[in-house]
């Protein structure tokens, strides 16, 4: 599988390159990287107004990934399949649209304590301009959500909650059923940041009924800076526009102007015509191996690393839930996550370190930030052993 994978035989350090830093952003497989070569090479052209060969060729392609994209997630229509920059684009684009229109003075939005800051901030924005109100689902001990509490928060003044799937510092899987079922019962949209969970889990939003669904590419093997935002069809319907410009309008005067249907309402403005391609072709690869496989293989590159990694003296894991994805984040007593991170790298492992993007998480359990580990189907247990020697060695150096 690495080989497909050719940024992975570079040398770091002059050691073999083992990247463990995959829940921040994954690796590029070839297909992925000729498929952006050959848009560039055979077909770029702008799309949707063009006469000629190359804006058909272009607008083709564009509107093929659409579908498949829509396939990818289940979805009942292509049309429900918005193009924007990544999860952070996708939650401010629902904040504005959706939440400037229907959420007021003293309504309120769910969110929870494992949040990244990107399903935290655009929330808090849109409190300060609406004068809604945040409530936080808290967490248990080993990292899951207190669904109780989640219940209790629940009210006829819940107007969003506004979840992620699987969580990026801990890798927690939540029950996103019980959250939308029990939001559903009292009028509340849902919002599923899918940030984490479309690289392993089987997603299906007709399935899970969320009424947003958002995920970025560059996560699931595709380019950075292009992502998906999915919506039921009546909710986007009912949406305010987010960006206005060229493309999502119907007509233009200086007196009014009239919006374009979905998705183009939502999709103002030249697009990345080749990042959604590239990103298609990226879930093809993803489908090709078959999402269970990818997830089995991380599973058992989870439990192998987890069982090694306990015998290291001084080590505690953060986020122990049974229900997790191939997230390992863990300190050793005595040591900076920094200063580990920047060891591991002298021998070519890269992991990550720091607070994750997830401030309020760090300060409910009492730390600074995290040293992470996350795994990619290109990972291997070969490169687990490397990485428990090198964590001994550093912990022999730091200690
Ligand atoms: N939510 C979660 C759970 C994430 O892990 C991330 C990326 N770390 C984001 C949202 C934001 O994604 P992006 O930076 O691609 O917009």
């Amino acid at each position: 599988m690495k080989q497909n994978f050719p940024i992975l035989s570079q040398k770091v350090n002059g050691k073999e390159l083992i990247y463990f830093d995959n829940a921040a952003t994954c690796q590029k497989p070839i297909s992925v990287v000729q498929k952006i070569d050959e848009y560039y090479q055979e077909t770029n052209s702008n799309i949707h107004r063009g006469a000629h060969f190359l804006a058909n060729k272009a607008t083709e392609e564009y509107e093929a990934a659409r579908e498949y994209t829509a396939k990818f997630l289940g979805a009942e229509k292509s049309s429900l399949i918005n193009f924007v920059r990544g999860t952070t684009e996708a939650i401010n684009l629902v904040a504005y649209a959706f939440g400037d229109k229907f959420i007021g003075k003293d309504d309120e939005i769910i969110i929870s304590e494992l949040e990244h800051h990107s399903n935290i901030v655009p929330w808090q924005m849109l409190c300060e301009r609406t004068g809604a109100k945040l409530r936080v689902i808290p967490i248990n001990d080993i990292g899951e959500l207190n669904y109780e509490v989640y219940a209790e928060l629940l009210s006829e003044k819940t107007k969003l909650v506004s979840i992620n799937y699987v969580s990026n510092a801990l890798g927690t899987i939540n029950d996103v059923e019980t959250i939308i079922e029990k939001a559903h019962a009292v009028g509340a949209k849902v919002f599923l940041d899918g940030a984490q969970a479309a690289p392993h889990l089987k997603v299906n939003v007709q399935e899970l009924d969320c009424d947003f669904f958002a995920f970025s590419a560059h996560k699931v093997y595709g380019p950075t800076g292009i992502g998906v935002l999915y919506g039921k069809e009546d909710v986007l319907n009912a949406m305010n526009p987010f960006h206005g410009g060229g493309e999502m309008i119907e007509t233009v005067t200086f007196e009014k102007t009239t919006y374009n249907k979905l998705p183009y309402k939502f999709e103002a403005g030249t697009p990345n015509i080749c990042g959604v391609i590239a990103m298609a072709e990226a879930l093809k690869f993803v489908d090709e191996i078959g999402i269970e496989n990818i997830a089995k293989h991380e599973n058992d590159l989870l439990e192998y690393a987890t069982e090694k990694m306990q015998t290291i003296e001084g080590m505690t894991f953060y986020g122990t839930s049974k229900n997790k994805s191939g997230v390992i984040s863990f300190l050793i007593d005595g040591i900076h996550p920094y200063d580990l991170g920047v060891l591991l790298d002298k021998q070519g492992i890269a992991i990550r370190t720091g607070h994750h993007c997830t401030q309020p998480l760090m300060n409910k359990l009492q730390i600074e930030g995290t040293c992470r580990a996350s795994f990619a189907i290109y990972n291997t247990k070969e490169e687990v052993d490397v990485f428990i020697k090198a964590l001994n060695r550093a912990v022999l150096m730091l200690k």
